[in-house]
């Protein structure tokens, strides 16, 4: 601080004095050499430079007297000089300005001594090209001195008052936002050794409380998503657990009961190959959920929507006839879809998987599909079920991850409760939406809407 005051007061007090001081040597240069320039073109009028004609021009220019002025002839002799107490009338006068002077120069010289200017000025008399004398004014100004004096004075008294007023100022400015980036550092610091709850709140409306918000926000995301994440982990472990623990228990069921029948061992096969069946199916899905957030919308291709539904619906009529339902296909012909192709697969297996999943026997599924024009045209998908139907409190939570309605009855379906959570995504990364309407005991029925793609399929 003490550093910044001082070179603030050098500053202001440096550059106006060296300033004023400059204007005042050039402002005495252009006076006194027009001086002797004025007087020496007088004295060129007369042949001959004695001390009659320069009193004569004395008289005519009305000189100052305050200022010393010698005039010599062509070898530095003074013929006149205007000091009435030490003459040096008819001595030889060789200063270098006159010698620089009789050598044909215009000479200038000034030099300032704290009580005054101290400048002299030459300038030869000319006969032709032929120095025939010179003129010399010697000035010593101690007015022009005192002024210079009392001007750094004034700016010395003024920059001081400047300099402790901005010193105090900075001062503020620095103690006041070194508190608010202190503040902020500190949070900063809180949110990176893991406390997501941390929160910053600074008072205004400057840039910095801007940031503050900023970070607000940031942490609000990020407790959102770590909580999101904790969420996941402990629903993916509980949900691997419950088949793993199956498993030990059936496996140790087999190694500690002696002499256990043939039957016995393969019927606890089956239920480890069961359970070994769901461990894969949860681990797939959660692998493709994962895949799921780093997918780019370049993916995007042209889909052949009817084609799809026909290989997926062909694929699930064993499964539907076990269960008793009827599989209906009512699409329109000709629809076309921009979606990822392994994506779209997903969303409709899901779909026409869940709807024969959770219908009743003598159930149906009907798939119905068609194009809306619009501002963006889409096509419509939907996948209607005779089923048991979800409970209007349980539809905002269907699509959240491991969200099953009935436990008991999805696990006995093999359900993982991730198929819906992936459906969302896809949806949600590929521009699309899906809405469901159910009535509980009567059906279920999931519309989807797509964006309408060309007729025509890219491969790979
Ligand atoms: P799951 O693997 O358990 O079927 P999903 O994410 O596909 O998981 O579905 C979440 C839950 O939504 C299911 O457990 C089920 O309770 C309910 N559900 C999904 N589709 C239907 C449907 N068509 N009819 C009735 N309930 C359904």
């Amino acid at each position: 601080m003490l550093i910044t005051v001082v070179t603030l007061l050098l500053v202001l007090n440096f550059y106006p004095a060296q300033a004023v001081r400059k204007l005042i040597i050039s402002s005495k240069e252009t006076e006194l050499l027009e001086r002797a320039r004025t007087f020496s073109a007088t004295l060129e009028e007369f042949t001959t430079l004695t001390q009659e004609n320069i009193l004569v021009s004395v008289q005519v220019l009305d000189l100052d007297e305050e200022q010393r002025i010698l005039v010599t002839d062509g070898f530095g002799s003074v013929i006149y000089d205007n000091s009435k107490v030490s003459s040096l009338a008819g001595t030889y006068a060789l200063l270098p300005d006159i010698v620089a002077a009789l050598e044909g120069c215009d000479v200038f010289r000034c030099r300032y001594g704290e009580t005054a200017f101290i400048s002299d000025a030459a300038s030869p008399v000319m006969k032709g090209d032929k120095a025939i004398g010179a003129v010399y004014i010697y000035d010593y100004d101690t007015e022009q001195a005192a002024f210079l004096n009392s001007t750094r004075s004034n700016i010395f008294r003024i920059s001081l008052v400047l300099a402790v007023v901005g010193a105090a100022a900075l001062g503020f400015l620095m103690v006041y936002f070194g508190k608010r980036v202190g503040q902020l550092v500190r949070g900063i610091q809180s949110m990176s050794a893991g406390n997501y709850d941390s929160r910053i709140h600074l008072q205004g409306q400057d840039e910095l409380s801007q940031v503050a918000d900023e970070f607000n926000e940031l942490a609000d995301r990020l407790q959102k998503t770590e909580e999101l994440r904790r969420e996941f982990v402990s629903n993916a472990s509980h949900e691997l657990k419950t088949p793993l623990a199956s498993i030990k228990l059936l496996s140790d069921s087999i190694l500690q009961t002696r002499d256990i029948p043939r039957e016995s061992v393969n019927e606890f096969l089956t239920d480890i190959n069961e359970e070994i069946d769901r461990l894969t199916r949860i681990t797939e899905r959660l692998l493709q959920l994962t895949k799921l957030d780093y997918v780019s919308s370049d993916r995007m291709q042209p889909c052949d929507l009817n084609g799809l539904v026909k290989k997926i619906t062909d694929l699930l009529k064993e499964n539907a006839a076990h269960a008793q339902v009827e599989l209906e296909n009512q699409l329109e012909e000709d629809l076309w879809v921009l979606f990822d192709r392994d994506g779209l697969y997903q969303v409709v297996f899901n779909l026409v998987e869940n709807a024969i999943k959770y219908n009743r026997k003598g159930g149906k599924v009907v798939l119905k599909g068609w194009k809306e024009t619009g501002e963006e045209d889409r096509v419509c998908l939907t996948v209607q079920d005779t089923g048991i139907g979800i409970p209007e409190e349980e539809l905002p939570h269907i699509f959240e991850r491991f969200y099953r309605v009935d436990k008991a009855r999805s696990r006995e379906k093999g359900g993982t409760g991730l198929g819906l959570a992936i459906v969302a995504d896809w949806l949600k990364n590929a521009g699309g939406d899906i809405q469901v309407e159910s009535t509980l005991g009567e059906g279920t029925t999931f519309r989807v809407t797509l964006l309408a793609g060309p007729c025509e399929e890219v491969t790979p």
